[in-house]
């Protein structure tokens, strides 16, 4: 796909709820992509398992992860550290294995500034309706409405960073949503499309009215 033999970056970024982790699992069986598995100083979910869904760390492991400078990007987001290893994405990039990431908007810019010489696509998934995030956020956290209400209050912000990914799309219903991001990454033309952009713009007024 990356027309040499190395292999390519894919971003997905989301409001927390939109169901990127969901879809870049779904990525990853159907067009064997390698996920790239983050560190973090948050607690694991009860259906989380360390190594597969993240390595769960300390704070005071994390901060040395850094200051060994292990990390292609990290961030704070909700209150925990977040980061993706340096090491093991380019091993597995140089391999000739495409790598797919779920990381914030902080991540993906600091990536992108690194402006490495690997094809990179950035894509940003938009729920349905506000309802349905908050929805998927209770059913997700087991039903912790404090979760829930935490995760919304973060999402008039990092909704606004739809603008500055290649490709937008809308999650609603999953096997659809995940069609539309692979034809993307093969073909890499939607973008173009100046009524996709403006049905996407105006999606997203309504998402914050
Ligand atoms: P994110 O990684 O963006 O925070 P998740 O992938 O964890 O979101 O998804 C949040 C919840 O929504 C999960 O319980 C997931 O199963 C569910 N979900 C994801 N996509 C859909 C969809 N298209 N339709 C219904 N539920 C979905
Ligand atoms: P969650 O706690 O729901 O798994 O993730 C919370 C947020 O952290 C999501 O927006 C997710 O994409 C982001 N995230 C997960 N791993 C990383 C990472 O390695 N780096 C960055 N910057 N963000 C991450």
């Amino acid at each position: 796909m990356s027309g040499n033999n190395e292999g390519i970056i894919v971003i997905l970024s989301s409001p927390s709820g939109a169901g990127k982790t969901t879809l870049v699992k779904e990525i990853s069986r159907s067009k064997n992509f390698q996920i790239s598995i983050s560190h973090t100083t948050r607690k694991p979910r009860s259906i989380e398992t360390n190594g597969k869904d993240y390595y769960f760390v300390s704070d005071y492991e994390f901060k040395k992860l850094i200051n060994e400078d292990k990390f292609l990007e990290y961030a704070k987001v909700f209150h925990h550290y977040y980061g993706s290893s340096k090491d093991v994405v380019f091993k597995k990039l140089n391999n000739g294995e495409n790598v797919i990431f779920d990381i914030d908007w902080q991540g993906t810019q600091q990536i992108k500034r690194q402006k490495l010489n690997y094809k990179i696509f950035t894509i940003f998934i938009l729920p349905p309706s506000r309802d349905e995030l908050y929805n998927r956020l209770l059913n997700r956290d087991r039903n912790d409405e404090k979760i829930a209400k935490e995760r919304m209050t973060q999402f008039n912000e990092d909704v606004l960073h739809w603008k500055d990914y290649d490709f937008v799309v809308i999650n609603d219903d999953l096997g659809n949503c995940c069609k539309k991001i692979i034809k993307f990454i093969e073909s890499s033309d939607i973008k173009k499309d100046l009524n996709y952009q403006k049905l996407i713009s105006l999606h997203v007024e309504n998402l914050l009215n």
